[in-house]
């Protein structure tokens, strides 16, 4: 080695940096690869991850030194490598990758002194906006740290100390983290049906072998899929290792936290986007220590610093949220498979209504199918009636047919519970001029403003523009004669209302209940406080109503005409789910469907319980089309501020595209959304065969393009969203 040779450290940043950046160690500091230290970049210092040790004398340049090195457990072998794999196969830099493993910074800080604060005894001499919303925020709650305080206030830390220095806010010392419980494998363990215990056995013998193998868990609403993937957990805990129980994040509700925990007689650990600051710290730190060995958690709970995982459960495998369609767009679902893979550990994807993807890899053998058919205790499925709305008339302004008010009518007589699903929330989706037919629009947005009555207010779904109602139209001038169109949640509730004035009704909207508004909403439903429900699709996710006999879809239609290839797919699972929500309990339910397209396959395959013989349709069709899982997607979204240049821009990519065998690139075209927060939007799709190495293909494309100015550029590997 020459003399001058020093050690170094390729330090990986939270950054949008594609690589690493290389640091000397200093003298008697040891670092190796998944340690976290703190390191300058330009004026500020960042906590990064060491991704490599070497050694040299910095190419000739002063390399800047590591300031230290954080006593937390190091990020693993697995981790990194997973962070390197995502990276790659969402074309995106591995910077921010690593940024959604970092989500708690103050798990690096001295965990014995820590100071937080409280409302203190002094009023501030001056009160700014700034201090008032801290002081709000103080007077509510627990004690909360500096940071935290800042962040939640939106203002800077210094402002917090000058608080605390006059006395308006006090320091009190932080209690240590509580630790979290042990999960008994045994505990609150239910007696299993012969079928519940036929799949659990496969689950248990699967996750006990320790190898690599995706499971799809494919049973219908009510079968005990839960029950049963609470023992592939139990072998995991059993043989000492972590597990991370994915959810959409909107099932995330107590009620299900509250399952888990008298099953393992343990509390969960949480993880998801609306935590606290220090909680999130606690989490953190416990799931990289191995002592929270269950996480329940929201799809970012892929990227806590797992120390010892041996399961991963995605529940409701087949949900869209799973996708995340901002930051790094990836897919919780495959990520979880490709952990597993890494980390050579079973993973369980659970879903009444599987997605195709998964299907055909079941079929091609590539993952176990462990089915459920029955429903526990002989609840039945209950069988979906269709209702041809083009034979039933509905009066102006009613959005109910006959037979359909009549089956919620008997149901409310029975003293049971009767839910309405309408996926659209607001009063009505446009407002028109009856005078000159002015449609109400986004100023920002290619898309027109919903109306929601109990805001008083027009809003738009895309950007969040909201204006009053105007008394005129704002194009003729005719005051009064502007009018709703269609009906929203809000809309339908008021002719509920009329119909059935007795009801106990309630809306379920994310408009009108959030939090722990929604989780008191949901809690009231389950418990048959309200006996009338009137939801969107919030309420269609894997909730257990006990009471709940009725199920009425509004309008069926509303999600088929889009185009989107998985809109059968999703039509198909969210009409299955919501009609599972009906007859959990006791009794029996059914469900009844309001469409005006009787003959098309899906309201059929609804009408017969033909799940398969419609999967396999819609199978027939990707498959024709290449579409996937037959064939991969990947979108290009051009954005910017100037509608010329932009297209000009995306125009000019095309004649850069290499040729490729076996890849297609489609577009540009404006994207059916071509204007949103005021930029406007080109795309372009590309189609490529099974195998293709599609990210070489972007690459090659366009890792040379730089846009200017307002310009942006975003790719999405297997895109969910076609708007
Ligand atoms: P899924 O997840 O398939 O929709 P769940 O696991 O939520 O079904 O089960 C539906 C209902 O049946 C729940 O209330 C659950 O507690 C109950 N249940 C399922 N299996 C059993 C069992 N073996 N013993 C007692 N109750 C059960
Ligand atoms: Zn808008």
């Amino acid at each position: 080695m020459p003399a001058d040779s020093q050690t170094t450290a390729e330090v990986l940043l939270p950054l949008a940096l594609a690589g690493a950046y290389t640091y000397a160690v200093p003298q008697g500091l040891a670092v190796a690869p998944g340690d976290y230290v703190e390191v300058p970049l330009g004026p500020r210092s960042y906590i990064g991850c060491v991704w490599r040790i070497g050694s040299g004398d910095g190419g000739g340049k002063t390399l800047r030194e590591i300031v230290q090195k954080f006593d937390v457990p190091p990020l693993g072998d697995t981790h990194r490598a997973f962070i390197d794999w995502v990276a790659n196969y969402y074309i995106e830099p591995i910077g921010n990758v690593l940024r959604s493993c970092l989500r708690a910074p103050g798990a690096f800080g001295e965990a014995r002194s820590e100071i937080a604060y409280r409302i203190g005894p002094h009023r501030p001499a001056k009160l700014t906006p700034q201090r008032a919303r801290i002081l709000e925020i103080a007077r509510e709650g627990p004690a909360l740290k500096a940071s935290e305080l800042a962040e939640l206030a939106g203002v800077g830390t210094s402002v917090v100390k000058t608080l605390a220095k006059t006395g308006a806010l006090e320091a009190v010392a932080l209690p240590p983290h509580r630790a979290f419980a042990t999960p008994d494998p045994a505990a609150g363990k239910l007696a299993l049906s012969p079928e519940q215990e036929a799949a659990a056995q496969e689950l248990r013998a699967i996750v006990t072998r320790r190898g690599h193998k995706v499971m799809l868990l494919d049973g219908v609403t009510g079968s005990g899929k839960t029950e049963v993937y609470f023992e592939a957990m139990a072998a995991a805990f059993a043989s000492g290792r972590q597990v991370l129980l994915l959810l959409p994040e909107i099932a995330l509700t107590q009620q299900f936290i509250q399952r888990v925990e008298r099953r393992f007689g343990a509390e969960p650990a949480r993880w998801h986007s609306g935590m606290r600051p220090r909680e999130r710290e606690r989490v953190w730190r416990a799931v990289a220590e191995g002592t929270a060995q269950v996480v329940v958690g929201a799809r970012s709970a892929l990227f806590l610093p797992w120390a010892k995982l041996g399961l991963i459960v995605v529940d409701e495998e087949h949900e869209g949220a799973y996708k995340q369609e901002d930051g790094v767009p990836y897919h919780a679902r495959d990520m979880a498979i490709v952990y597993g893979a890494l980390g050579k550990f079973p993973i369980v994807l659970s879903s009444a209504t599987p997605s195709l993807e998964s299907l055909v890899n079941a079929e091609r053998g590539r993952y176990g199918h462990v089915r459920l058919h029955a429903r526990y205790r002989q609840a039945e499925l209950p069988p979906s009636h269709i209702l041809d709305m083009r034979q039933l008339a509905l009066s102006s302004g009613s959005w109910l047919s006959e037979p359909l008010a009549q089956a919620v009518e008997e149901t409310l007589k029975n003293g049971d519970q009767a839910l309405l699903f309408l996926n659209r929330r607001g009063y009505a989706p446009l407002t028109l001029c009856r005078a000159c037919g002015h449609r109400i629009d986004c100023p920002n947005c290619a898309a027109s403003l919903v109306e929601h009555r109990f805001r008083k207010q027009l809003m738009c779904h895309h950007c969040g523009h909201t204006q009053a109602i105007p008394p005129e139209c704002p194009k003729c001038g005719t005051p009064g004669k502007l009018v709703p169109c269609g009906p929203g949640v809000e809309r339908l509730a008021e002719e509920a209302a009329q119909r059935f004035p007795e009801a106990r009704l309630a809306i379920l909207s994310s408009d009108l209940a959030q939090g722990t508004l929604l989780k008191d909403a949901l809690r009231d439903v389950a418990e048959g406080v309200h006996n009338l429900v009137i939801g969107t699709q919030l309420v269609a996710k894997g909730h257990h109503f006990p009471h709940l006999t009725l199920v009425g879809v509004v309008d069926a239609d509303l999600a088929l005409d889009s185009g989107d290839p998985r809109a059968g797919e999703r039509s198909w699972a969210q009409m299955a789910q919501v009609a599972g929500r009906a007859g959990r309990g006791e009794k029996p339910g059914r469900a009844l469907i309001q469409t005006y397209q009787p003959e098309h396959p899906l309201m059929q395959a609804l009408a017969k319980g033909d799940r398969d013989g419609f999967l396999a349709q819609e199978k027939h069709l990707r498959e024709e089309a290449e579409l996937p899982p037959y064939g991969q997607l990947a979108a290009i979204v051009i954005s910017g501020r100037d509608g010329h240049e932009t297209e000009r821009f995306a125009r000019a990519l095309l004649p850069l595209a290499p040729y490729g065998e076996g890849v297609h690139v489609l577009g540009p075209a404006p994207a059916p959304l071509h204007l949103v927060r005021g930029l406007y939007r080109w795309r372009y799709l590309v189609k490529a065969r099974r195998g293709i190495n599609v990210q070489a293909f972007i690459r090659a494309w366009l890792t040379t393009v730089k846009p200017t100015g307002s310009l942006r550029l975003a790719i999405d590997v297997d895109p969910y969203s076609f708007l």
